[in-house]
């Protein structure tokens, strides 16, 4: 697996059962995976050199991360080593214009979206947004949005996202006006423009694909982000109408087979107060709204996604509670760790800690918990204050 990340700590966990030798490309000694991974190579993933030299040997490549170049992919393959999910599908979880382009090509609902230039371009693509009925909607939305930058202001708020190598909200902005849609192009690379979407609340709809076409598709979850990251997952999604629920995975299943992914796809989705789904972003690895399955499916999505790599059977992906909560662990700076399980522990049996190792450092996801149970309210509860607690934000 190329990336020391948890995600990679997670898959390796998964393998150990299977006893699988998994080997590892990391940036540092010191990574999430590599503290606890065998066999670790510590090297840069934009080397090809470096990858060439590491992949001799390996049945498989994966990825903790979608920032190996894609050019170095296609040698790789070129090479002879299966590339799991290869470039031409990975390219979509790399690149967002190339993901939206696809994406439409395929009749995908999508945010209305724009390959802009400059901030004339933004505020041009902002003037066509206001043209319909929708985008009206989204100004009444916005209306008590006050433009912040000195610039003209737009008619409506417009999300500008760095084409390539964002994560965690890093690379989005929401602008208001001219002079703050000059921010996103002062790195010189392209950008995408995008409606601001008024959601109702924010899906994912997680599948795995093998070789073999066989997929699976896991319950959709709610996902809700505090700024901008990730914060809890609920699985499955409360009140989601069963059949919106079918139609976003059958979306994502159709988009792993359009696309040829191989591994686990997870589709974020936005939920209209429609009732629409529209599909924001593609992540072909384990994702994080997918960690509630560790604990709350028959079959993990690291267990599923490594299966479908090797082109194994894949494993059932049905829950195994009514009511599964995931809450990350966000770096605190919590003294005493043992003291904190003690606490955790004996208050929540139900309670499953994930810890991966890292470095603490504020806001950086160190970990997460899962609980699980029949009511919601009580499981949400317990998720938050575990998760709370190891942070040290919550004391008792
Ligand atoms: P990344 O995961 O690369 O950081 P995303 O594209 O997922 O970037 O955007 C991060 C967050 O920004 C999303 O989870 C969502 O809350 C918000 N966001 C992104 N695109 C839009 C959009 N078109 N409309 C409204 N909110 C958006």
């Amino acid at each position: 697996m190329v990336g020391g990340g948890q995600l990679a700590r997670m898959t390796h966990e998964a393998g150990i059962p299977l006893g699988i030798r998994f080997k590892l490309l990391s940036d540092t000694p010191q990574d999430s995976a590599a503290l606890v991974v065998p066999e670790v190579v510590v090297g840069d993933h934009r080397d090809l050199g470096t990858l060439r030299d590491f992949a001799r040997g390996c049945d498989v490549l994966t990825f903790d991360h979608e920032h190996v170049p894609t050019e170095h992919l296609r040698a790789l393959e070129a090479d002879g080593i299966p590339v799991r999910p290869g470039p031409a599908a990975l390219v979509h979880a790399q690149d967002k214009g190339v993901m939206r382009a696809r994406l439409d090509g395929i009749g995908v609902p999508c945010p209305r979206h724009r390959i802009v230039r400059d901030p004339a371009d933004v505020a041009a693509f902002a003037a066509e947004l206001t043209a319909d009925a929708f985008a009206a909607e989204l100004t009444a939305a916005d209306s008590a949005a006050e433009p912040v930058g000195t610039g003209s202001a737009l008619p409506v708020p417009v999300v500008l996202k760095t084409v390539r190598g964002g994560y965690d909200g890093k690379g989005v902005w929401v602008v208001r006006d001219t002079a703050e849609a000059a921010e996103p192009f002062r790195a010189g690379v392209p950008v995408l423009a995008e409606e601001k979407v008024d959601f109702a609340r924010e899906l994912a709809a997680n599948v795995v694909r093998s070789p073999h076409d066989q997929a699976v598709a896991y319950p959709v979850v709610e996902s809700i982000q505090v700024g901008g990251v990730c914060d809890t997952v609920i699985a499955p999604a409360p009140g989601l109408p069963p059949d919106t629920a079918v139609r976003a995975q059958e979306l994502a299943l159709s988009i792993a087979r359009e696309l040829d992914v191989v591994g686990h796809l997870a589709v974020e989705l936005f939920e209209t107060r429609d009732g629409r789904v529209l599909v924001n972003e593609l992540a072909m690895r384990p994702h994080n709204s997918g960690h509630w399955t560790q604990d709350g499916a028959v079959t993990s999505q690291f267990a599923n996604h490594l299966r479908a790599v090797l082109d194994l059977p894949l494993g059932d992906p049905r829950p195994r509670a009514k009511w599964t909560v995931m809450a990350n662990v966000l770096g605190g700076d919590y003294p005493d760790m043992y003291a904190a399980y003690l606490h955790c522990m004996a208050r929540d049996p139900q309670l499953k800690i994930h810890m991966y190792g890292k470095d603490v450092k504020p806001g950086r996801k160190v970990g997460h918990v899962n609980t699980y149970g029949d009511d919601l309210a009580d499981v949400r509860a317990r998720a938050a204050h575990a998760a709370g607690y190891l942070r040290g934000t919550i004391t008792e």
